[in-house]
């Protein structure tokens, strides 16, 4: 496995790489979500590119930026493990030199949701995003449906920049008692680590009301609200029962829809969804 720090070290890494080659971008602290993204790429990919960058553009909130759990060595072991090809490790001053003014401003599926909680997070997202496929070239690039959202932003992006990179979902890996796996959760004490399944929870509760037939995205969001506020450590950020392709909130559930929430234990704010239909 090569470990990269620079572009043009990348560059060489994968000069002359299998085809397709397939990217896995992260921002390290991995666990086994990441890894399934790894072992998908594995399967399908001649060449598996992994990136390792903690992006200070898309943390509007430095405190966070700053609290984010890092261990490096521990991720190379595990890239290794995986059969991970090349590593990318760029630093700040590698993605952001003295002078860098160009940036992607995605649109309007970028607005709602993580979009009116965390202003710029896309716009940071989606320049690193661009700036990392610049630089390995991939074919084929592979995203978690927990970053739901993200996923559609960064999808069109590659659409209408023609990129040339398929953007590949794949289904969010949970712990047994559903809380979607995150960098974030080694952040959670005991206790909070005891109330944060209560996001799958709401999500689950969600699920059942639409296969009960139940039409009204209100009642399904109430319902949502009522469970979480169940939980004194839990505070809302949004609940959203949205049209799945333009993410706008839904009247009625009469079209496939993405179940999205945003649920802050403690300090640390955890996001989750779920589709129906
Ligand atoms: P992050 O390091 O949090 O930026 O995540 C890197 C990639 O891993 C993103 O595409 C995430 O959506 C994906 N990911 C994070 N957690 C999970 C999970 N529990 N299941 C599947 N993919 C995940």
């Amino acid at each position: 496995m090569q470990v990269c720090t620079t572009i043009a070290d990348a560059r060489k890494a994968l000069e002359g790489a299998e085809h397709p080659i397939g990217a896995v971008l992260t921002m390290g602290a991995l666990h086994e979500g990441h890894l399934t993204l790894v072992r998908k790429a594995r399967e399908e990919c001649g060449t598996v590119v992994a990136s390792i960058y903690v992006n200070p553009t898309q943390f509007g909130d430095q405190s966070d930026l700053a609290a984010y759990p890092r261990g490096i060595q521990e991720d190379l072991c595990v890239l290794r493990e995986e059969g991970v090809d090349v590593v990318f490790i760029p630093t700040d001053a590698e993605m952001y030199p003295p002078g860098f003014d160009t940036w992607v401003e995605p649109g309007k599926v970028a607005e709602p949701l993580e979009g009116v909680h965390r202003p710029g997070h896309f716009k940071g997202v989606c320049t690193v995003v661009l700036k990392l496929f610049n630089t390995l070239r991939p074919d084929k690039s592979y995203f978690g449906q927990k970053d739901a959202q993200q996923i559609m932003v960064i999808r069109q992006m590659a659409e209408d920049l023609a990129l040339g990179v398929d953007v590949i979902a794949v289904p969010t890996t949970r712990e047994r008692d559903g809380l979607a796996l995150s960098s974030r959760n080694a952040k959670l004490d005991f206790a909070e680590r005891q109330t944060a399944p209560v996001l799958y929870r709401a999500l689950c509760l969600a699920q059942e009301l639409a296969l009960r037939g139940q039409r009204d995205a209100e009642i399904v969001r109430t319902a949502m609200r009522e469970c979480i506020s169940g939980e004194s450590l839990a505070s809302i950020d949004y609940v959203s029962v949205a049209d799945a392709k333009t993410l706008e909130e839904l009247t009625t559930i009469d079209t496939p829809a993405l179940v999205s929430i945003a649920v802050s234990i403690g300090t640390t704010r955890l996001i989750d969804n779920v589709l129906l239909g």
